[in-house]
């Protein structure tokens, strides 16, 4: 079957509104929590082949955000597929409104590479649990990752209801010559501009998640280990390959030592060094070179070291670093850290508002003002205070970008709607009818009608 012929098949089986009935919805997402229960080993080490991902950062960064977002939809369908029922004015009285969610059709979701299972998987859950058939195509790049997700999903359901497709961009282009209900892309600024494209020429809604240079901004008066703590986690987790790590630090300068120290010791109590067989490889030998290239020696305060044979880069601070060095004037996507200081708020704010709007920013601080000028006067996707990337685990927190870091949210609820049209109806009786709104138009029908509407 070409693309067309299976968007073609999976309209056609929506088109049954088999996918409308809640019980099927939910049939299809226990079917999928199973088969990938059932197969963990293989995607364990499907991830390993592709770069080196450890078990337990396989699980909890994707496996285990797979079965949690299962179980939240499992729990909630019901109540986010409801009928709401709202007001109605006086005019259309007696009468009612309410606002029924429908899926929005066949929709298209497009993974990254860097968490290449739940990327894909976690927003093909949303629109399943809203109702839509679905067209899967996960990333080229881990190449294991993206077999095995496609073997197992392919072989367990119908493809007119939920297809991997395997490519890159020659099978993304022709994908999207197709006309889809809905487009759901994650990846970056870049490809989201040929996506939006693509899209507009179908009216074809979509939500972008795209990236950015995410800043963490640290006043002096933070418990400064603990800081230091949760941003090397937040930092090296998948070797700084996470779309929400913090891409530098703006520290007040009164405590720049300080903390820099209190970096290095928690990545070398973390263990995260070249030799750890646990320790991610970057993803392909172009990411690892464009890496390298950030990587000024007068300007590393810890790490630096690069090892091309096995892909893989240790962790890297870098301080003294300015806002026009090579390594601020792209998304960094990697584990290295560069730390720039600030000694007042208003110009460090200034600063970060010369980049596009990040994705995240995350502000350590005690200062209630401070925390509250940064949220008020910098625009930026999502993030947190006094911690980094956990925001993402809430799951009543729409995750999402905004300007070039993205359009739309997901996860929980707002991944449901993110694959819902929210139908608007005014339902009437038949028991009267007020001429006013009838001609012929009389002086005396306006003054009623201004006193009605007001
Ligand atoms: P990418 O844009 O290169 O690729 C993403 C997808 O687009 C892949 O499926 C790929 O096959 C496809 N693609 C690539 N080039 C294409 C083209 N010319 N035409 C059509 N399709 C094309 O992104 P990536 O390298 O996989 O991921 C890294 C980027 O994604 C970073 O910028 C990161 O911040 C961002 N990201 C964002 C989120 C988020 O949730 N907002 C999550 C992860 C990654």
């Amino acid at each position: 079957m070409n693309y067309q012929e299976i968007v073609n098949a999976q309209n056609a089986f929506f088109n049954t509104n088999t996918t409308k009935d809640i019980s099927f919805r939910i049939k299809e997402l226990k079917r999928l929590k199973n088969v990938l229960q059932q197969h963990e080993d293989l995607f364990y080490k499907a991830i390993y082949n592709d770069f080196k991902k450890s078990k337990y950062e396989t699980y909890t960064t994707e496996l285990g955000i797979i079965y949690h977002e299962i179980d939240l939809a499992l729990v909630n369908i019901k109540k986010w597929s409801k009928k709401k029922s709202v007001s109605t004015g006086l005019a259309n009285l007696p009468g009612r409104s309410y606002i029924i969610p429908e899926p929005f059709g066949t929709v298209l979701v497009m993974g990254a590479w860097n968490y290449p299972y739940q990327l894909s998987i976690v927003p093909a859950i949303a629109a399943i649990a809203a109702g839509c058939t679905v067209i899967l195509k996960p990333s080229e790049i881990p190449s294991h990752s993206s077999a095995v997700m496609t073997k197992i999903i392919n072989q367990n359901f119908s493809p007119e209801f939920f297809k991997v497709i395997e490519g890159g961009v020659a099978e993304t282009t022709e994908l999207l010559k197709i006309k889809f209900d809905k487009i759901f892309f994650t990846g970056s600024i870049q490809v989201g501009k040929i996506i939006y494209q693509a899209a507009a020429k179908h009216l074809t809604p979509v939500t972008l998640e795209l990236g950015g240079k995410s800043p963490a901004i640290i006043t002096k008066d933070v418990n400064i280990d603990m800081t230091a703590k949760r941003l090397v986690w937040a930092k090296f987790l998948n070797t700084g390959q996470t779309c929400i790590a913090p891409d530098y630090i703006l520290v007040e300068s009164a405590i720049q030592d300080e903390l820099l120290s209190a970096i290095k010791k928690h990545i070398e109590n973390a263990d995260y060094k070249i030799e750890n067989q646990n320790y991610t490889q970057i993803v392909n030998q172009k990411n690892f070179e464009r890496l390298q290239g950030f990587i000024e020696k007068d300007k590393i305060y810890f790490g630096g070291q690069c090892d091309a044979e096995s892909r893989v880069i240790s962790p890297t601070v870098m301080s003294g670093v300015t806002f026009s060095d090579k390594v601020m004037q792209e998304e960094i996507f990697g584990p290295i850290l560069p730390v720039l200081s600030f000694e007042n708020i208003d110009s460090a704010i200034a600063d970060i508002k010369t980049l596009s709007k990040p994705l995240s920013c995350y502000i350590f601080t005690k200062n209630k003002g401070i925390k509250n000028k940064i949220l008020n006067e910098i625009s930026f996707g999502g993030g947190a205070v006094n911690d980094a990337v956990m925001h993402f685990m809430e799951q009543n927190l729409p995750f999402g970008g905004v300007g070039d870091s993205g359009i739309g949210n997901y996860h929980g609820k707002a991944g449901f709607e993110a694959f819902s049209h929210y139908k608007s109806i005014l339902q009437k009786s038949f028991l009267i009818e007020l001429n006013l709104k009838y001609a012929p138009y009389t002086g005396s029908k306006l003054k009623w009608l201004k006193r009605l509407i007001g």
